[in-house]
């Protein structure tokens, strides 16, 4: 039976993010009363203060978007924040949550979860039956633990906690600094300023042959929004059905995109993560759900809206 969401009381903790703006923008269609928390007014890490803020708002539904996010090389230079904090919020909020009886929660995973060299494409099952990849492990941690705490109120307490795991996301509201940013906001950002300024030449980090499958953020929204309603289960769930390419390949579609005439140089001294992270997405398909967005298509739409912004300003 799916879960009614009509009328309900929603809370998207971490709404000034990608995702969370995106769930924002998707459960606008819907007959639910939004429920927001400015970053100034309450700090996600202090405990009493989600507390105070759960038992006063009175959410029937939670989803923690919440997170210190970035791309692989604040990872691995930020490890205290990526591992400390993203612990924090997430256990302050689902514990909250479950102490103010909310009916429904969802927590969100990341594909860097899985192991570096799990066999591919990576079901849910191979969560923790090899080593993580060093550059995202203190985020891949803090995800694990999240996902694992969702399952166990549902298993000690019966509560209707969910997690899922999305692959790679991109679109309008990523964070375009290029050294906190992931790949694709990164390059369109380093494409872009580089035939602004009639360069040549754009670096890319690593040997341009990991893959990664991406997923356009507003899809990802809507499917978040289909698994509150459709699942229900111990395990984590996928949310994939995304393309996957190269990062040589991503380089040469944004090169397209953006009118880019130039060459890339590989620096071959930095990181290239995980090899490939291509998320098995049967699961949250049988259910009925899948993303319809092409990469090309997305990457036009977050370009666009690049170029107008600057990637600071609202999303439409
Ligand atoms: P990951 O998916 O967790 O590894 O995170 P990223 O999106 O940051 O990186 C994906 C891949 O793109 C890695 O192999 C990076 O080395 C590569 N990459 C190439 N150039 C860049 C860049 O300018 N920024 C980022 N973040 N990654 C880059």
């Amino acid at each position: 039976m799916a879960f009614d969401l009509d009328g309900r009381r929603v809370w998207i903790a971490g709404h000034r993010g990608m995702v969370g703006g995106a769930l924002c923008r998707r459960l606008g269609n819907e007959n639910v009363t939004l429920l927001t928390a400015d970053r100034r007014a309450l700090d996600l890490r202090r405990q009493a203060d989600v507390e105070a803020w759960v038992q006063a708002n009175r959410p029937d539904v939670v989803v923690i978007a919440a997170a210190v996010v970035g791309g692989i090389k604040a990872n691995d230079a930020y490890p205290v924040d990526f591992l400390y904090d993203n612990l924090a919020i997430q256990t302050n909020v689902v514990r909250a949550s479950a102490e103010a009886g909310v009916s429904r929660l969802m927590v969100l995973g990341s594909s860097c979860i899985y192991p570096k060299h799990a066999e591919q494409p990576i079901t849910e099952e191979t969560l923790l039956t090899a080593p993580l990849e060093p550059t995202n492990q203190w985020y891949a941690l803090s995800k694990i633990a999240a996902v694992k705490l969702a399952e166990a109120y549902r298993k000690q307490h019966g509560f209707n906690f969910i997690s899922v795991v999305p692959t790679n996301l991109y679109g309008p509201g990523d964070n375009f600094d290029l050294d906190q940013g992931h790949v694709i906001s990164a390059l369109m950002r380093k494409i872009h300023e580089a035939k602004r300024d009639g360069r040549d030449e754009v670096e890319i980090w690593g040997t341009g042959s990991p893959q990664r499958e991406f997923v356009y953020v507003d899809d990802a929204a809507d499917g978040l929004v289909f698994l509150l309603r459709h699942y229900a289960a111990l395990a984590p769930i996928n949310l994939a059905g995304g393309e996957e390419v190269s990062i040589r390949q991503l380089a040469d579609i944004l090169a397209e995109i953006i009118g880019f005439r130039g060459r890339f140089k590989y620096l071959t001294d930095r990181p290239d993560g995980m090899p490939r992270k291509l998320l098995d997405g049967s699961a949250v398909a049988e259910l009925g759900w899948r993303p319809h967005t092409t990469l090309k298509a997305g990457l036009t739409k977050t370009y666009r809206w690049f170029a107008e912004t600057g990637g600071q300003g609202r999303v439409p």
